[in-house]
């Protein structure tokens, strides 16, 4: 074999082994889907756009007491009217039936973990886990709704800090210690997938 036929014959293999990892990413990418989500249009005072998205952040509700189930509109209400915020701070509420509702445009920032709103996602799990515990639906949801993100944000869920805890940000005991301990399990799952 001339000089020639050895390079050409490498340049084939490794066309090769390209398209093989592209069939490869294709395949993988094939198996995420959007999990189902119910699309609210709340009214905003205010929108600003969110240009960035690094990481997500995943939150209980807290509600002071007790192990609540609530809706997104019940925290929209409460955001604007005792909060003073623009509208409700989430991207998504879970329910405790596992339902996902979509609460703030996913393009806009949100107001859910102060200094840290610019580039990422809050995720809100309904319930107060210091108290209660997430139920298997709402875990399924969080895992369904972690994933889709990962691939459509390009995240990897394996790196530090792509999907966190609210008190791995601030000061805060958000998101309750029995939701706290599951995260590595949230991650796994996206990693698995
Ligand atoms: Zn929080």
């Amino acid at each position: 074999m001339n000089r020639r036929d050895f390079l050409r014959m490498g340049a084939a293999s490794l066309l090769g082994l390209m398209v093989g990892s592209r069939e490869i990413m294709r395949v993988e990418a094939a198996a995420y889907y959007e999990p189902m989500i119910y699309k609210w249009f709340f009214q905003f005072t205010e929108y600003e756009p969110r240009k960035a998205t690094e990481f997500l952040v995943i939150h209980h509700t807290g509600f002071p007491g007790k192990d609540k189930d609530s809706t997104a509109a019940d925290i929209h209400k409460f955001h604007q009217e005792t909060n003073k915020w623009a509208g409700i701070g989430y991207h998504y509420l879970i329910r405790k039936n596992g339902m996902i509702e979509q609460s703030r445009r996913p393009d806009m920032v949100g107001a859910h973990a102060q200094g840290h709103n610019k580039t990422s996602i809050g995720i809100c799990l309904a319930g107060n886990f210091n108290l209660g515990k997430p139920t298997d639906a709402q875990m399924d949801s969080v895992k369904e709704l972690c994933r889709w993100f990962c691939q459509k944000y390009h995240l990897n869920p394996r790196e530090k800090g792509a999907i966190v805890g609210h008190r791995n940000l601030n000061d805060t005991d958000c998101q309750g210690k029995h939701l706290y301990k599951r995260l590595p399990e949230i991650r796994q799952f996206c990693c698995e997938s």
